[in-house]
């Protein structure tokens, strides 16, 4: 940490202020400037409490920190890439995943079918969520054990990886059974204790940016998961919540390069849940892969207009297809091998 102090304090008052940073198990290397001293704090911050509170001594102007709060997930501690390897499909900074299917499982037809079709356009995993959190309690929940048998169905007749999303940590054990990859919703994306145990499963862990999740809350949910000694963390920008209402959330492209700045962690993007809306899947796709995406995650439905959830942003399985040769070139100029 580094004390900038107010300008021009006498000796006595930076004294004063050492000793604070001695009593907190710090050592103190003042800087003594013209008008403006700086107090570089050395000490292990996880052994001892924080120098943040010494913001409040008056003769502080600002506590900063010198180190990210996220250690096991930044380049700075890991410089090296930490590629996630699910079945075949490696997101990595060399290779391109796209992960498909239905918002929900709805049924054992609308899931096999939708794997079979999303497989064949050359998508690489199933997505389908069997525990559904929905904003309202009124709305289709999803199939639970069901919906998981059924996806474990649509693994066997395809062999893609399936994604699916935990809701509780009740059911962590059950889904880890199915899931290949475990999906943290943007409505807990900050439940630190789901993340947990999610982590524990050793299941890879794709980690949707929470609705108003900073960056930083972002990276700090997935070093929970790192913590658990599980560093296999895909990241995904899903939108987050702004004042535009034309589009069902804002794509924040720039957070997809920031992230990969931050962190050596594969990141998609989810474009379905960003627009809200299946005729932008594409123009959004095209942009995340652009900016440096590791991967898509897209709704796909037999009969979208039909469909128990999210009704607007599924594609159809032609409308999938299409989409699937509109982003091949992008990807191909990206140099990365696959996106069908
Ligand atoms: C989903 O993937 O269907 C979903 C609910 O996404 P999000 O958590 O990003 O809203
Ligand atoms: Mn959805």
């Amino acid at each position: 940490m580094i004390i900038v102090l107010k300008l021009n304090q006498s000796k006595e008052a930076v004294e004063e202020v050492e000793r604070h940073v001695r009593d907190l198990g710090y050592t103190p290397h003042t800087l003594w400037g013209e008008v403006r001293t700086v107090i570089a704090c050395i000490g292990d911050e996880t052994e001892h409490a924080s120098l943040e509170a010494l913001v409040n001594l008056p003769q502080v102007y600002e506590v900063l920190p010198i180190q990210k709060k996220y250690k096991l997930i930044s380049r700075e501690v890991h410089a090296e890439p930490m590629p996630v390897q699910v079945g075949e499909a490696r997101f990595s900074a060399e290779t391109f995943q796209v992960i498909a299917g239905p918002c929900a499982v709805e049924s054992l037809e609308q899931t096999v079918s939708t794997a079979k079709a999303v497989k064949a356009a050359g998508a690489t995993l199933l997505r389908g969520g069997a525990y559904k959190p929905r904003t309202s309690p009124y709305d289709f929940q999803g199939l639970g054990p069901e919906g998981l048998e059924i996806l474990a169905e649509a693994k066997k007749e395809t062999g893609l990886p399936v994604v699916t999303e935990l809701v509780s940590e009740r059911d962590a054990e059950r889904v880890a059974e199915v899931a290949d990859v475990i999906q943290i919703g943007a409505r807990n994306a900050l439940n630190y204790a789901l993340l947990t145990e999610a982590a524990k499963t050793s299941r890879a862990i794709l980690l949707k940016r929470g609705l108003s999740s900073t960056m930083q809350e972002w990276l700090l949910a997935a070093e929970y998961i790192a913590k658990q000694g599980n560093p296999r963390i895909i990241l995904c920008e899903r939108g987050i919540r702004t004042y535009e209402t034309a589009t069902r959330n804002t794509l924040d492209l720039s957070a997809v390069a920031v992230v990969k700045r931050e962190t050596g962690l594969p990141v998609i993007v989810d474009p379905s849940h960003a627009a809200g809306r299946a005729d932008l899947i594409a123009p959004l796709a095209k942009a995340g892969v652009a900016v440096g995406a590791d991967g898509l995650i897209v709704e796909v439905h037999p009969d979208p207009e039909h469909a128990l959830s999210d009704q607007a942003q599924q594609l159809t399985f032609e409308g999938f297809e299409a989409f699937m040769r509109e982003i091949r070139p992008y990807v191909e100029l990206s140099g990365r091998n696959g996106g069908g």
